[in-house]
């Protein structure tokens, strides 16, 4: 019997497309035991950066690649005891809460958000347990919620209550569908005034991201779509293009395994948008930088910046469902991170 709660409805299933073994993340840190195995395995396997011990990235047969990753996007220490605990963490997060450990996904990979929806089955929470314990057989969690619960501006609520609040959110995200779109259950509007700076200078900032690697990419392309959508209309290009695609490689293999219905599409995408917001909720990483209704706000402000990111992508001859899928990978890297959790921090002062 597992001792992990996965939210209802949640779905995983690795496809082997390889996304997870890229630089859409730092691919680690490894401990100091799984360097030595590393690189007893493969000189050179590992390098510091920042402090951190990380998997070294390829930079010749599969640029931004892991050391480890063959021309099949397969990890050729899969098997092996050097693969180091990080590797089989992903996409899987586990949060202390006053009732149990959760379970929660990351989205990036099109493992999460591509798949057949008329054939998924629950996530496989023995698997999950499985990839997530440590060398030691011990459960390491990414977080811990105690206490109350931020649900809007100086206003906290004991776990049972946020319980009943996330419920209903979550219920109600099931049911999501082109008629009965995310935004709409999220009941906000995007994009707020703020009290520092505008919209468009934070996209111009993001845009201005220097890191030369496919994750910085990842921040210019959000940037530049969130500084289109706040130009003012006489100011700006008349269309976004973007190119080349990021990861082509991983969700080009997603979508060659996933089925595409043209008329059911637009509920597929909006169940695919649904799905990461539920997980985005239910992981409550969210809990160190905003409340509830911030959190809502800013949901509601990448979803404006993923379908604008991803209407540009079809009109450049992408499937819908996977400009969705990629859309998705973009602005969950770009949320988690420090400066746009700060950014939803400062939704409040439009908060009524
Ligand atoms: S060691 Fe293997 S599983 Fe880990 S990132 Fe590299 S290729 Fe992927």
């Amino acid at each position: 019997m597992s001792r992990l709660l996965a939210r209802p409805g949640a779905t995983f299933r690795c496809f082997g497309d390889g996304l997870c073994c890229t630089d859409v993340h730092q691919l680690g840190p490894v401990t100091r035991s799984e360097k030595v195995a590393l690189d007893r395995h493969a000189a050179g396997a590992t390098t510091r950066i920042a402090g951190l011990v990380l998997l070294r990235l390829s930079d010749d047969a599969r640029p931004g690649g892991c050391h480890f990753l063959d021309a099949e996007m397969g990890c050729r220490i899969h098997t092996h005891d050097a693969r180091p605990r990080t590797c089989h963490r992903f996409p899987y997060l586990l949060v202390r809460t006053p009732d149990g450990l959760r379970l929660g996904t990351d989205h990036r990979c099109p493992c999460r958000t591509m798949f057949d929806r008329t054939e998924s089955a629950p996530i496989d929470v023995a698997r999950a347990e499985a990839a997530l314990l440590d060398r030691a057989g011990r459960l390491s969690t990414d977080r811990a919620i105690e206490g109350r619960v931020p649900i809007a501006a100086r206003r906290r609520v004991g776990w049972t209550r946020y319980l009943a609040i996330e419920a209903e959110l979550l219920a109600s995200l099931a049911r999501a569908s082109a008629q009965n779109p995310v935004e709409s259950i999220l009941g906000v509007d995007p994009f707020p005034e703020i009290e520092v700076g505008t919209w468009e200078q934070i996209g111009v900032d993001l845009a201005m991201e220097t890191r030369a690697s496919r994750w910085g990419e990842c921040f210019r392309l959000f940037g530049r779509t969130l500084a289109w959508l706040h130009c003012p209309p006489d100011e700006r290009p008349r269309r976004l293009a973007f190119a080349p695609r990021l990861w082509q490689e991983s969700f080009d293999r997603a979508e060659r395994r996933t089925p595409f219905d043209a008329a059911r599409a637009d509920d597929v995408i909006e169940a695919m948008y649904a799905d990461f917001v539920a997980d985005f909720v239910w992981g409550l990483e969210w809990t160190y930088a905003c409340d509830m209704t911030q959190l809502r706000i800013e949901l509601c402000s990448r979803l404006a910046v993923a379908r604008t990111f991803a209407r540009a992508l079809v009109r450049s001859g992408a499937r819908p469902d996977r400009a969705c899928a990629e859309s998705i990978a973009m602005i969950e890297v770009v949320g988690v991170s420090p400066a746009w959790m700060s950014i939803a921090g400062r939704c409040s002062a439009a908060v009524p």
